[in-house]
């Protein structure tokens, strides 16, 4: 049977990036197949745009490397990609986008990206034909650009073939041989098959027909994605920059005959053949039937941006599938299926990404890391509910939709909720929660009946302020005050036995948890170099079975993550649990005195301290307590069996009233945690940072033995850290950082915001970055731009709330 080291399903530009990055890497014996010719699918009749800005700071620097690349490939391999490197304008029509474009300069700032906000005027200057009317300023990105889609794809292919690659075209893959839970071989139409360790499904709109052959469910949607192309315009040459409105929903670029392409995101997008057959399985070098009436806004778009387009005739519309996501983000990474790996889903941006999803996949593939955190672009990040091809089509909708509206920080999906409810969740209607939604489970953000019109003072300036509520502060003070019940069931729970339990999760956790019985650990998964995977609370219940509950979107990640550790050796069960067990924490002051009046336990800091787990009876619930907190008070997490949740709630509601109980939501919870300083994984922590610079080195037990991350850790702690999670106060309470804004020492960025928020008991608004170490000093003078204006603050003692943990033992 043929053999190769990989190989890679798909030839339009996503896997040729992968195969010239993974051939670079040393990968020489690789397979690129694909079922027509190169670029025949998706890339053929992409618009080519590359823009770098994106929404997060990973997918961000996987564009810019695009860039660096498409501007060196003719050099190495002999193909023109056709890259122009002619910048961007992203004009504002509005006040709010103006505020927008200010957000995005200071967040380009923090990558060096030279975006700077230029007047209507000098955006003329480069794009004389826009219609300057009502347009209030542009966003200017001079290394944005276009590139020739087929050409970079054939430089891309061209450099893997030079180091080997073996490119097959007319090879329909029919099959994966699986064995022992992983990719054996590969299966062909008419073709020997070829035997593999590694498989990427890079199939574009058909990523989830070939993820299937694997048993792996690849949620993307296909829609229909349309621009049309003008006859030569006056004024148009191939040098103008790139145009964006959103506000119209449009962009435009120049076409090397003088004419415009100019395409959008319509606001009634047209998912195509998204159902469970999937698209046509001889779907390539073929377009979908002009579909005038849905660019019908978009013309009229066009036409107001620019008028010269009026007169211009049409010599072409394009109309082509192209491959979406339910959250707007990318699909990359290795499934549950070990070797399968997937990279699709770029939602219109995958010209502009192909570069560095080439590249973090082959350091993915040939490393085991994708060298960034690509958690938000992970396939893992998807729960089961997206085997529901009618709710992915859903979310995807609105998000297509809505792509360029401005999203405010705080602003709630609607598509396809409510999906998966606690069993509290109608008791929760009636107390007039406002929820939200994380990873399919709809979670109280705050209770309406908690307002309190005397905290409207305290509302943040601008966005900040937009999706927020009195009773946020109000929910705040009284868990510090008195206490608050927060239902907590959509947390992700795994459970680990068997006779190796312990000496494996002893070998993937930092902290030491061969602890007795009962004792709760917090802690986290390291990779080899020391970056944190996964942070959470591990309970020994019993000698050989352990509770760990992570966050409520990070389970699949998670219990992905575990599993991958274990191997053959290791006597273990990984199992998910989160759906038998719910979860009420009651934290705040009068906790004790509220758990008491309802509970015989022994709940005496004695009987039952800190950081540890008891069997307990609440009314006629039994639970399984933990006292732990996130908010910084004295508390319990209860966890009954999840019949019995209603009944719990309603019991501790009844028993809390006397002693001031309010229900609360998780915009409380994340002003508590911030101001007692708890980290976040995914925004202050995340596989880029190790446990020594985010500050959590008391949750590392070198000396406990050998552990993954050890001697990344060891090395690092010969050296005192370079750079530090670092607490910010920002000098008006009412200017708040939501993440990502950058941060000024002597005018020079020195870090980007990670977390950012108000704590109403402190009084301050806070920031959490990391410094560089010189800079990290409690009382260090300090900057962060809060649209677009610097606002002092000043390196802080980190926690600022209860700093000795007293509240927590007490
Ligand atoms: C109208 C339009 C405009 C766009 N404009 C832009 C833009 O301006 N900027 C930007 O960045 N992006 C843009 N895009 C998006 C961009 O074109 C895509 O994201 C990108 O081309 C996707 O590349 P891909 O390699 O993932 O998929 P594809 O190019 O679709 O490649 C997948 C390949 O897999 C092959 N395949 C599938 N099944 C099998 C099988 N069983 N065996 C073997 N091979 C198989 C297919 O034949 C196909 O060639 C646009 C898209 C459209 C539709």
């Amino acid at each position: 049977m043929d053999e190769a080291r990989a190989v890679i399903v798909g030839g339009g530009v996503a896997g040729a990036s992968i195969a010239y990055h993974l051939t670079d890497l040393g990968w020489t014996d690789v397979v690129l197949a694909e079922r027509s010719a190169l670029t025949s699918g998706s890339t053929f009749h992409s618009a080519g745009l590359v823009g770098q800005l994106r929404s997060s700071v990973s997918l961000t620097r996987m564009m810019m490397y695009s860039v660096e690349l498409y501007r060196r490939l003719q050099a190495e391999t002999g193909v023109d990609p056709g890259w122009h490197e002619v910048g961007s304008l992203r004009l504002a029509s509005s006040a709010e986008r103006m505020e927008e474009l200010q957000r995005l300069a200071g967040w380009g700032r923090t990558f060096g990206l030279p975006l700077e906000i230029v007047s209507t005027k000098e955006a003329l200057g480069r794009f004389p034909l826009f219609d300057p009317d009502g347009v209030l300023g542009a966003a200017h990105l001079p290394t944005d650009g276009y590139v020739d889609p087929s050409g970079l794809t054939m430089a891309l292919a061209e450099g893997a073939k030079r180091r080997g690659c073996r490119i097959l075209t007319g090879a329909r893959v029919t099959g994966m041989d699986m064995r022992d839970g992983r990719v054996h071989a590969v299966t062909f139409d008419g073709r020997d098959p070829i035997r593999t360790d590694v498989v990427v499904d890079a199939g574009g709109i058909f990523a989830n027909q070939l993820g299937r052959m694997a048993g792996v469910e690849v949620p993307v949607v296909p829609f229909a994605h349309q621009y049309l192309l003008t006859e030569p315009i006056n004024g148009v040459h191939p040098g103008l920059p790139t145009l964006r409105d959103p506000d119209r929903l449009v962009y435009f670029r120049a076409e090397a005959g003088g004419g415009l392409v100019a395409g959008g995101y319509e606001r009634n997008p047209a998912p195509w053949a998204w159902d469970e057959e999937g698209p046509p399985a001889g779907f390539n070098n073929t377009l979908l039937p002009e579909d005038w009436p849905r660019f019908e806004p978009l013309a009229e778009g066009c036409f107001r941006v620019i008028p010269a387009m009026q007169s211009a005739g049409v010599v072409r519309m394009i109309n082509g599938p192209e491959a979406f996501t339910p959250d707007g983000e990318f699909i990359l990474g290795e499934s549950d299926v070990r070797g399968f790996f997937v990279a699709t889903g770029f939602c219109a941006h995958g010209i502009a990404g192909a570069g560095g999803v080439g590249k973090v996949m082959a350091e993915w593939i040939a490393r085991g890391q994708p060298g960034l955190d690509v958690w938000k672009m992970d396939l893992r990040r998807f729960g089961r509910h997206y085997r529901s091809r009618t709710h992915a089509r859903d979310r995807a909708s609105e998000v297509y939709a809505t792509y360029y509206d401005i999203h405010y920080p705080g602003e709630e999906r609607r598509a396809g909720r409510p999906l998966k409810m606690a069993p509290t969740y109608a008791r929760l209607v009636g107390l007039g929660a406002e929820f939200g939604e994380k990873a399919g489970w709809e979670r109280p953000n705050w209770f309406r009946t908690n307002e309190d019109e005397r905290f409207e003072e305290l509302r943040p300036r601008g966005w900040a302020g937009q999706h927020w509520s009195t009773a946020i502060p109000a929910e705040h003070l009284a868990t510090r005050e008195r206490a608050g019940l927060f239902d907590e069931t959509s947390f992700a729970k795994i459970e680990v036995s068997g006779p190796d339990a312990c000496s494996f999760l002893q070998r993937i956790c930092a902290n030491d948890v061969d602890v007795a019985s009962g004792r709760v650990v917090y802690t986290q998964l390291l990779n080899a170099h020391g970056g944190i995977e996964c942070d959470l609370t591990a309970t020994r219940l019993e000698q050989e079975r352990y509770l760990l509950v992570t966050g409520t979107a990070f389970g699949p990640h998670d219990l992905g993550w575990i599993r991958r550790q274990a191997g053959p050796q290791d006597d273990v069960q990984v199992r998910d649990v989160t759906s038998s067990l719910a979860c009420l924490a009651l934290w705040g002051p009068r906790a004790r005195d509220i758990l008491s009046t309802a509970s015989p336990a022994d709940l005496s800091s004695p009987g039952f301290p800190y950081m540890s787990q008891r069997d307990i009876v609440v009314g006629d619930v039994p639970c399984l307590a933990l006292r732990v907190t996130y908010v910084g008070e004295l508390g319990w997490e209860l966890y009954p069996p999840m019949e019995f949740a209603l009944r719990l709630w309603d019991v501790v509601i009844e028993v809390g009233g006397p002693f001031g109980l309010v229900p609360a939501g998780y915009r409380a919870i994340d002003s508590l945690r911030l101001e007692k300083g708890y980290r976040a994984w995914g925004a202050d922590i995340t596989p880029e940072e190790t446990p020594l610079e985010a500050g959590l080195g008391f949750a590392v037990k070198l000396d406990k033995g050998e552990f993954t991350g050890r001697e990344a850790l060891r090395r690092a702690m010969a050296e005192a850290p370079s750079r530090r999670l670092s607490c910010l106060v920002v000098s008006d309470p009412r200017s708040v950082a939501l993440g990502n804004e950058p941060v000024f020492a002597d005018g020079e960025v020195v870090g980007r915001v990670t977390s950012g928020g108000v704590g109403y008991t402190v009084g301050k608004s806070i920031a959490y970055t990391y410094l560089p170490a010189d800079l990290a000093a409690v009382g260090t003078s300090l900057a962060v731009e809060v649209f677009g204006e610097r606002v002092d603050a000043e390196v802080a003692p980190d926690p600022l709330y209860d700093p000795r943990g007293e509240r927590i033992r007490s």
